[in-house]
């Protein structure tokens, strides 16, 4: 740290990104990233970390921005692994910095806050987004990015759409960018931009515990963390926009392409056997979810989010799905494996 001012936001910061991830509605798992530029270093969450473990765990790592930013803007691949421009001198545990770490060195403000926030989320699968985002943000500076996979790509798909003054972006198919001067500053236009673009959540019947209960038997599937993940089964509109894809890269990551539902009368076994897997996670429709025993907690997590997202999305919205070449890259890109394995080492 350069100075005491320094010091006190990163303080600051880290009290806030701990409070960001005890949110379900904004970051779930290791998803979601903050950091604060100090001089030339940029300090920004470990990769495979929690933001809720910010202040009982040293989750921040040093980066050196200036050749970061040069091999963003020279296309130069070694800017999709930033652990190359980690400050090593500062960083004795050796973790690797975020891999949206690029997303906060583009932003010229001190304080950059990344989450995958449900309500934006919702909105920026929708075909519509941009144009739903445009009539609530009115009063804003913002911008919109078409979806790229996080690193390189959608660090020059940033580079492409920001102008000066823009504090404010929406990923598409991803989630949400608030920067600011300060840590309160960032804290505030979160928390307007998340209220400008909230919509209520349909709600659903209970999910049903006993039969749940009874199809997970001795199958090896469990009932998930949350009984917040069972409304994606339970309201048919939810489950129609699960079925027919993945939405965000998360979901990819920690579940795996799509979602899994149950036929009429299916058993856990009959599912397995239909689909020649088992899944992270199966719906039975009118039941509720239920996960694979060795399902880990960030896949808890993102089960759960989807429920949240989709109980938002407009039913009459035509949305925009990953398509299987942007699934497949997430599947096999190293830094998320590196991540995963983090997350499955570090557990809840
Ligand atoms: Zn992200």
């Amino acid at each position: 740290m350069a100075t005491q001012a320094d010091a006190q936001e990163l303080a600051a910061l880290r009290a806030l990104s701990a409070s960001i991830g005890r949110s379900p509605h904004l970051t779930q798992a290791a998803g979601g990233n903050t950091s604060l530029k100090a001089g030339d270093t940029l300090w920004i969450k470990a990769s495979g970390t929690w933001l809720k473990d910010a202040l009982t765990d040293d989750i921040m790592v040093p980066v050196a921005m200036a050749p970061l930013l040069r091999a963003v803007e020279q296309r130069d691949r070694a800017a999709d692994q930033p652990q190359g421009f980690t400050i090593a001198a500062l960083n004795p545990r050796g973790l690797r910095p975020s891999i949206e770490t690029t997303v906060h060195a583009l932003m010229p403000q001190r304080v950059v806050l990344h989450v995958h926030c449900v309500d934006t989320i919702s909105l920026a699968v929708q075909a519509d987004g941009e144009a739903e985002a445009a009539r609530r943000l009115d009063g804003i500076e913002w911008a919109y990015v078409p979806y790229f996979r996080p690193g390189l790509p959608l660090a020059r798909g940033i580079a492409e759409k920001l102008r000066p003054d823009v504090d404010v972006l929406i990923l598409a198919n991803h989630g949400l960018v608030v920067a600011a001067e300060t840590v309160a500053g960032a804290e505030l236009l979160l928390r307007r931009v998340r209220s400008l673009l909230a919509r209520p959540a349909r709600t659903t019947a209970p999910p049903d515990i006993a039969a749940l209960t009874t199809l997970a038997g001795d199958s090896g599937y469990r009932l998930p963390a949350d009984v917040e993940a069972h409304a994606v089964a339970l309201d048919p509109e939810s489950r129609r926009m699960a079925e027919a894809g993945s939405l965000y890269p998360d979901h990819v990551i920690f579940l795996g392409q799509g979602s899994a539902v149950a036929g009429s009368g299916e058993t856990v076994a009959d599912t397995i056997a239909r689909l020649d897997t088992a899944p992270a996670a199966i719906l039975f429709p009118g039941a509720g979810v239920l996960m694979r025993g060795d399902a880990s907690a960030g896949a808890d997590a993102m089960q759960r989010c989807l429920a949240d997202v989709t109980a938002r999305i407009d039913v009459a919205a035509r949305l925009n799905y990953l398509t299987a070449a942007e699934n497949d890259e997430l599947v096999n890109w190293d830094a998320e494996q590196y991540r995963q394995k983090l997350n499955a080492a570090g557990g809840a």
